[in-house]
């Protein structure tokens, strides 16, 4: 059962299918002007429909991309190349995706000054708190949607109707958002929002931005000037294909599968608080994604209960230092204010619209016994075993829980 949609999901079958002749039959260079060139670009056109129909834009305000995360660096970077002589204050929270802190911490390098808002407790910004840090420098707001590893949901509006009334850019990572609840660039107050693909089951490497129009930023990639001189590059068709048919499923299924993600979402809750002792859960208990769940166990060690889960034939993921390439506890449940070793216990399960047959108890149950298997091994719990002095060497001697 796999359990880690925030991470990637799997392409729809409607989605291969449309793509599969961009391949190979259909192989023209949208730039070209004879029949295949010109069937490749009718069908970029049609794509191009489609995500701006998802999200109330029109298609001149869609520029495509290899995924989120360019769409980030070309959101930030390229506003903030474009008005460097206006200003170089840029706004952020703690809890954004690696695609906008460390291209924010690059732009730093370079005499930027970035202000990271507090999220708090409930991983939610405080408005008071964004009025506070403009300034006449501030050239650029970029504030998440929905986070990808607590599932929170930032006030995008009303940060967008700020922005608008000090006459300041708004950039918005709505990859996450995106294909599971509204994301309506109008009503948003946005004037740049990036999508990537692969989340919501489309094929991976692609995905947009949305530039409102008359918005000028530079261009990250310079080139052949495709995609109106904003991103240069032959474009990748069957992706970009496989992409716009992603979005037309997503939107016209988005209420029906908001239900039912959100309905598995409240029971997984409701039984994983009840029955597991010490579980709690982590951001806020409404303002949140209807697929993302992201728990924390007193006591024991996220990787290894992911290894548990895994030998069970569940696939989800974890904040845990040990999980990730970089040794360190996600930044993201730090600034929840969480104490480095709850950290370490923390679980996160992304729900699929097509988890039909996902079983809740059942799982619940076997998160209850992985937790309590790995209780009955952690000094943590056991207080009464003394792990003063016990050296770790993966995290120096000040781990506790390794
Ligand atoms: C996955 C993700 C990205 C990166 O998108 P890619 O298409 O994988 O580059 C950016 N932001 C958020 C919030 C994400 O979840």
């Amino acid at each position: 059962m796999y359990l880690d949609n925030s991470a990637t999901t799997q392409v729809s079958e409607e989605v291969f299918e449309e793509m599969e002749p961009y391949f190979m039959e259909e192989f023209g260079n949208p730039s070209t002007l004879y029949k295949i060139g010109r069937e490749s670009k009718k069908a970029l056109n049609l794509a191009r429909q489609r995500v701006a129909d998802a999200i109330n834009a029109k298609p001149d305000e869609i520029i495509f991309t290899s995924g989120g995360s360019e769409s980030d660096n070309l959101a930030i970077k390229g506003i903030a190349f474009k008005f460097l002589n206006q200003g170089k204050h840029i706004i952020t929270t703690e809890i954004e995706h690696p695609a906008v802190k460390d291209t924010l911490n690059f732009l730093e390098s370079f005499d930027f000054k970035v202000t990271y808002l507090q999220v708090y407790e409930n991983g939610i910004i405080k408005i008071e708190d964004l009025i506070e840090a403009i300034t006449p420098e501030t050239i650029l707001i970029t504030i998440m949607h929905g986070n990808n590893e607590i599932g929170t949901i930032q006030p995008i509006e009303e940060i967008g109707k700020i922005a608008r009334e000090k006459g300041i850019i708004f950039h918005t990572d709505a990859v996450q958002t995106f294909g599971k609840i509204e994301v309506d660039v109008e009503k948003l107050n946005v004037d740049l929002l990036s999508l990537s693909s692969h989340k919501i089951n489309g094929p991976k490497g692609v995905g947009a931005i949305y530039i409102k129009k008359g918005v000028r930023l530079v261009p990250l990639i310079h080139g052949g000037g495709q995609e109106r001189g904003i991103r240069s590059g032959t474009e990748n068709v069957p992706g970009i294909v496989g992409f716009g048919k992603a979005c037309e499923l997503a939107a016209s299924q988005l209420d029906e599968h908001y239900e039912k993600l959100a309905s598995i979402r409240d029971e997984l809750i409701e039984k994983v608080l009840t029955t597991i002792p010490e579980a709690y859960l982590n951001g806020d208990e409404e303002k949140r994604l209807p697929n993302v769940v992201n728990f924390r166990f007193k006591a024991i060690e996220g990787e290894s209960l992911i290894l548990l889960l895994d030998a069970k034939g569940y696939q989800a993921s974890t904040g845990s230092a040990c999980s990730s390439n970089k040794l360190e506890a996600s930044p993201v449940l730090t600034s929840l204010g969480l104490d480095p070793v709850d950290v370490h216990g923390s679980l996160r399960v992304s729900l699929a619209p097509e988890s039909d047959e996902f079983d809740v108890d059942e799982f619940v149950a076997t998160i209850q016994e992985a937790v309590a298997r790995l209780r009955e091994m952690s000094p943590l719990w056991n207080q009464e075993l003394d792990y003063d002095g016990v050296m770790c060497s993966k995290h120096g001697d000040n781990c506790r829980m390794c």
